[in-house]
């Protein structure tokens, strides 16, 4: 029996898409070669990225809209310094939102290169809620959101607007739920969450955006070099992106966003509903702001602790301690994730 994974990134996939890389693993398209042996300039390879690629952009309804798909390498960590360096001139300032952890982390690489603002954080309350009614400055050349805080569990409902360019980092719900992608001029996740394995990042970006700021750009970090070169500038993570290609085709054949959104909702909202009555747990991020990927709750009664984590063990349940920097417990529900599995872990909320 599988495990009831939990675990916030990297995270569960769907079974049949590891199924399908393991056998590609071995051999791949018939061609009595592995995937990960084969040339990624292959017509075999090329097609797979293309297809990812294309896939990509018909599930953000971004297709035909001007905007390139790019599957790099270095993780969401490196876009926190392509972001600035393709985005903000010299003597330029980007306006950032500190919602947590990676937001931080994005301000403190962004500040290497020009004038950080931050515009708005809810660091005074250890990040357990999104900040709203904040005044955007007119002088910035882009706005940096973070719409899904991975550690914290809190989700932004509505993003800033904004006349400036809009950035978003959505490394933890990315193609979990139905937005108007379109408003955003570029995003960016690390794979490990909704996609597939580590070592791919995604990036969808405006074209006209690109190759403004005047700043001399180290080829790896050019999004425009990546694009002129269809994500094989250098030699793709070809695994990930091919796992990341299954995914995206697995989710299409679900029925895209529009139908994981509404089983996405159905989990959260068992987890939430258990976590809101049970007066054994209490929820960590606030009502309005919280995540449908990340669900973060604690114990009211330390004394039930024993008897919650040996149960939830015996049961299969993986994964489910909270980050060193919040404690408790963390819930991930990626797509994925089996709503009967959120129904295990929530049987032992009840009985406990
Ligand atoms: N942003 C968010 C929201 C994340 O959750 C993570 C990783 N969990 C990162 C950025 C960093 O991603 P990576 O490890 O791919 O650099």
């Amino acid at each position: 029996m599988k495990k009831h994974n939990f675990s916030a990134g990297p995270c569960i996939l769907p079974q049949e898409v590891l199924k399908k890389a393991s056998e590609a693993v071995i051999n791949f398209n018939n061609l009595d070669l592995s995937l990960i042996e084969i040339s990624h300039r292959s017509a075999d390879f090329v097609a797979v990225m293309e297809h990812a690629k294309d896939l990509v952009l018909e599930l953000l309804d971004l297709k035909d809209k001007g905007y390139s798909a790019l599957f790099l390498q270095g993780g969401a960590s490196l876009e926190f310094l392509m972001v600035p360096y393709n985005l903000l001139p010299e003597g330029g300032k980007a306006g950032y939102l500190d919602t947590g952890t990676w937001s931080s982390k994005a301000i403190k690489e962004a500040k290497l290169l020009g004038d950080i603002e931050v515009i708005a954080s809810s660091k005074d309350a250890n990040y357990n809620y999104i900040p709203k009614n904040y005044a955007i400055p007119s002088d910035l050349a882009y706005v940096h959101c973070t719409s899904n805080n991975t550690i914290f569990g809190t989700q932004i409902k509505n993003f800033p607007k904004t006349d400036t360019l809009l950035v978003c980092d959505m490394s933890s719900d990315i193609f979990s739920r139905k937005l108007d992608f379109s408003q955003f001029d570029l995003i960016y996740a690390g794979a490990q969450k909704n996609m597939g394995p580590a070592g791919t990042t995604l990036v969808v970006v405006k074209d006209e955006i690109l190759g403004k700021t005047g700043r001399k750009i180290p080829s790896m970090l050019d999004y425009q070099v990546h694009i002129a070169k269809d994500s094989m500038f250098n030699t793709p993570a070809v695994f990930p992106v091919y796992v990341s290609m299954l995914t995206l085709e697995w989710l299409k054949s679900l029925g895209g966003i529009e139908a994981i959104e509404k089983i996405n909702e159905e989990k959260a909202n068992i987890l939430y509903q258990e976590i809101d009555t049970n007066p054994l747990f209490q929820g960590v991020a606030k009502k309005e702001d919280r995540s449908n990927m990340n669900v973060t709750f604690i114990l009211t009664d330390e004394s039930k602790k024993e008897k919650f984590d040996s149960t939830w063990k015996a049961a299969g349940i993986s994964g489910i301690n909270g980050h060193r920097s919040v404690g408790g417990y963390r819930a991930s529900i990626y797509n994925a994730m089996p709503l009967e599995s959120v129904q295990v872990l929530v049987n032992i909320m009840k009985a406990l």
